[in-house]
């Protein structure tokens, strides 16, 4: 017997049949006698269709509001699925974020989960067989008693901080793929999927675009060591061996679990860049504390920073990339810090991205970086900014050539089946 989490995506409970094949799932791992705690997100494009609305009512509107509207998607499917699986004479009982309860900080809309008390479902495991069927996404804040929301995608985070809470054996990603690719299948159809892959890489890959799992998710895991499988809830539950249990899937686990490692392992990519560069800004002391000094408390997240020397000891340009989400707002900061920074001009483009390649080996082999600008250059696509770091390096481009860029070097390095 094992206990443990199953995560079901959007696309996964995307409607009432489906919902019904997820119901299944569980009792398939019921029957087999494991203790299971369910997560789920809202029906897919539901929790688009929610943020909208607050749009529509008021552009800038009260973050704890935002939070009660769009937290209302995932009860739904939780309260759904309890009903269904009671219908299979499973017993079942869905959660809110407040019932458990999932206490998180009071950061509305982009909030961190802090404690989650797992002993109720526990004893319910134990005495009813009960599954307990929880709304991912959304936890309250101890101190206001509000709802919260744990940003896009907060459901994985919502699943991996529940199997950490209930000492999970295994916390199971059901998503509308089947594991986690080299990089994302919709641009390069022939992108592998990976056996396992590193809390590492899989943090890298997240954070630089690769959205099948959200950061934080992984970041949870790699502290409390859950064990995250991601495979397909289109996987009819009939054809899944109860005893082998070996599905197709990836497993995010630790580096010393793998045994063949790659040098590159995957590459990730984000449209949703903003490109920002200062011209003539005075070559002293001083000058990038003035610039991101105001960046960094309108919480704007700076990230590629590339800095000229300057020829002549007086001037300098700084080029550096922002979320797109956040450009308007860095351009009012840097226009009203103007004097204070002294440059002489501001220009910027959204027309950018981001393509990154990732890899633990990178750690031991030289060149890998500059195989990517020789193959990129015989394409002429050409690259605006680097940063490297000793596991990745990320390369910024222009946005229409990013999925050439993308399968260029998915092949370069061997990844393409
Ligand atoms: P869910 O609704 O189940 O949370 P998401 O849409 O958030 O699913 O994440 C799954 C999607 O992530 C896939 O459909 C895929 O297009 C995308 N994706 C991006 N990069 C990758 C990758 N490297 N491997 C697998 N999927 C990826
Ligand atoms: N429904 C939420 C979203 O779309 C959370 C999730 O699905 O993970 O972002
Ligand atoms: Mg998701």
């Amino acid at each position: 017997m094992a206990r443990l989490v199953m995560k079901f995506g959007g696309t996964s409970v995307a409607d009432i049949d489906r919902i019904r094949n997820v119901a299944r799932h569980v009792k398939r791992e019921v029957d087999a006698g494991h203790e299971v705690a369910v997560v789920v997100s809202a029906m897919a494009g539901k929790t688009n269709e929610l943020v909208a609305w607050a749009r529509e009512a008021a552009p800038l509107h009260d973050a704890r509001e935002y939070d009660a509207v769009v937290a209302s998607g995932e009860q739904v499917t939780a309260g759904l699925l309890a009903i269904m699986l009671e219908g299979m004479g499973v017993n079942a009982r869905s959660w809110q974020g407040w019932q458990l309860p999932i206490l998180t900080s009071n950061a509305h809309a982009s909030a961190r989960i802090e404690d989650i008390n797992g002993d109720e479902l526990i004893k319910r495991f134990r005495e009813r067989r009960e599954v307990a069927v929880i709304a991912g996404f959304q936890g309250v804040n101890k101190a206001t008693g509000r709802i919260t929301t744990l940003g896009r995608g907060g459901s994985d985070t919502s699943a991996v901080a529940i199997a950490a809470a209930i000492r999970a054996d295994r916390c199971d990603i059901y998503t509308d793929v089947d594991g986690v690719y080299t990089t994302d299948p919709r641009v390069v159809p022939h992108a592998q999927r990976l056996e396992k892959i590193a809390f590492e890489e899989m943090l890298e890959m997240a954070s630089l675009g690769a959205k099948v799992m959200q950061v934080r998710s992984i970041e949870l895991g790699m502290v409390h060591n859950v064990r995250i499988f991601v495979r397909s809830s289109f996987d009819r539950p009939e054809d899944i061996d109860p005893m082998s249990n070996h599905p197709p899937g990836t497993l995010i686990c630790d580096e010393s679990e793998i045994m063949e490692q790659q040098v590159v392992t995957g590459i990730a990519f984000s449209k949703d860049e903003a490109q920002i560069s200062i011209r003539h800004v005075p070559d002293k002391p001083g000058v990038a504390a003035a610039i991101f000094g105001p960046l960094a408390e309108a919480n704007v997240n700076v990230d590629m920073i590339v800095q000229n020397i300057s020829a002549d000891g007086s001037t300098t340009d700084l080029t550096f990339t922002v979320p797109s989400s956040d450009y308007e707002r860095a351009n009012v900061v840097l226009k009203k810090s103007k004097d204070a920074i002294g440059y002489a001009s501001l220009d910027g483009s959204t027309d950018v991205a981001k393509v990154s390649v990732i890899g633990i080996g990178m750690r031991s082999h030289a060149g890998v970086a500059a195989q990517a600008f020789k193959s990129l250059a015989g394409k002429k696509i050409n690259i605006r900014a680097i940063t490297t770091s000793e596991i990745k390096f990320s390369l910024l481009i222009d946005v229409g050539r990013t999925d050439e860029a993308v399968r260029t070097l998915h092949s370069l390095y061997g990844l393409d089946k």
